[in-house]
């Protein structure tokens, strides 16, 4: 009866998938995937969280 609980709280849950990419403004590597700024820049070139801020680029 309790087997099916365990496994929620196993593995996948919290592992999130990251994509790691290269800023095009810094050249820092970062998750793209994260809950952040981060975001493709006119749908195509990687901007980090720190840079979407800075040059005020929202999604
Ligand atoms: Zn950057």
């Amino acid at each position: 009866m309790e087997k099916d609980n365990s496994k929620s709280k196993t593995s996948k849950s919290d592992e999130k998938e990251k994509k790691i990419e290269t800023c095009y403004t810094c050249n820092e590597k970062f998750d793209i995937s994260a809950d952040d700024f981060s975001h493709y820049h006119y749908g195509k070139y990687p901007m980090c969280d720190y840079c979407s801020q800075f040059y005020g680029f929202y999604k």
